[in-house]
């Protein structure tokens, strides 16, 4: 079991070499990953939950169910499980996330668009690749996706410590941290994300967004799922153990309670915030109703596709 926090040790983004296409103009590209680039909401986001619950069963020596109320916890309290299981246990962060990101079928669970690679390499511009996913499930879906020489470099979690502190999107800090290393002003830089709350918070820095609306499924964000009353019945156990965690929880809160409300901001993994709601086979699932473009966003599109054609058509 993960015991220590790893050193804050930096971390350089791993460079990709000579990237492929146009890289003309002042416009540097600063491209999410998941949901962005590809669809994650299809496979990808339901596995990744699978995945954490069951790390934190394993680490709590609890059910799953117990590790699924644990989860909820954590993401209403931090805004992340990653959060609430690096403070209350002391986990590894990366040995977390990879435990998250382990598919061993990753390929037949990546989608993309017809055409990305080409659109892609036609946006002018240099690209860099910035994700809240781990760097080797990043590099992976890349090279799956056939975009990995499009990318000048990746900046995964791993690259997101500043100052001890894991900061990952849509941390400001981090944000004009990788600004100032790779010299780029900010009014240079454009943001492609699907999350919107990213690109708000993002907002007032003087980089530019383009918010992607393709792949969002649902309106509501996700969430580790509840697992509902009955599936929980029979586990005395479980609840014992569970009312035992929450009573150890609240004691600490009590403790860190200023600490507890800074880190709220921070947000995590993309797929907690991303993947759709677990629903009964008998609930169709609802398509995104997408609000009109915010004041905060500069550039709102479906698809890699139309981001090219229009910025060929404006100039970028
Ligand atoms: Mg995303």
């Amino acid at each position: 079991m993960p015991s220590s926090l790893p050193p804050p040790r930096r971390v350089r983004a791993r460079l990709c070499r000579r990237p492929a296409g146009d890289t003309s103009g002042d416009t540097v590209w600063l491209f999410d990953l998941d949901n962005t680039l590809h669809d994650a909401s299809h496979a990808i986001f339901p596995a990744i939950n699978r995945l954490m619950t069951a790390y934190v069963a394993r680490v709590l020596g609890c059910d799953e169910a117990s590790a699924s109320r644990v989860r909820v916890d954590y993401w209403q309290r931090y805004g992340a499980t990653l959060l609430g299981m690096i403070r209350h246990h002391g986990v590894d962060p990366a040995d977390f996330l990879r435990a998250a990101h382990e598919f061993p079928e990753l390929a037949d669970m990546v989608r993309v668009r017809r055409g990305l690679a080409a659109h892609l390499r036609r946006l002018p511009g240099r690209k860099i690749l910035v994700t809240n996913a781990p760097q080797d499930y990043a590099r992976a879906v890349l090279e799956i996706a056939g975009i990995r020489h499009c990318f000048e470099r990746v900046v995964a979690i791993e690259q997101m410590w500043v100052h001890g502190h894991l900061r990952p999107k849509p941390d400001r800090r981090m944000l004009r941290r990788l600004l100032a290393q790779a010299r780029i002003a900010p009014h240079r830089a454009v943001l492609v994300e699907d999350t919107v709350s990213h690109l708000k918070r993002y907002a007032g820095t003087g980089i530019r967004t383009a918010w992607v609306t393709g792949y969002l499924r649902t309106v509501a964000p996700s969430r580790p799922h509840v697992v509902p009353a009955a599936a929980a019945a029979g586990h005395d156990d479980g609840s014992r153990r569970d009312a035992a965690v929450r009573s150890t929880l609240e004691a600490e809160d009590r403790r860190h309670a200023g600490h507890a409300v800074q880190e709220r901001s921070v947000t995590l993994v993309a797929a907690e915030t991303q993947a759709p709601q677990a629903q009964p086979d008998n609930v169709p699932r609802v398509r995104a109703r997408v609000p009109n473009r915010p004041a905060y966003v500069d550039i709102k599109v479906q698809s890699m596709h139309q981001l090219q054609r229009r910025m060929r058509r404006t100039g970028s």
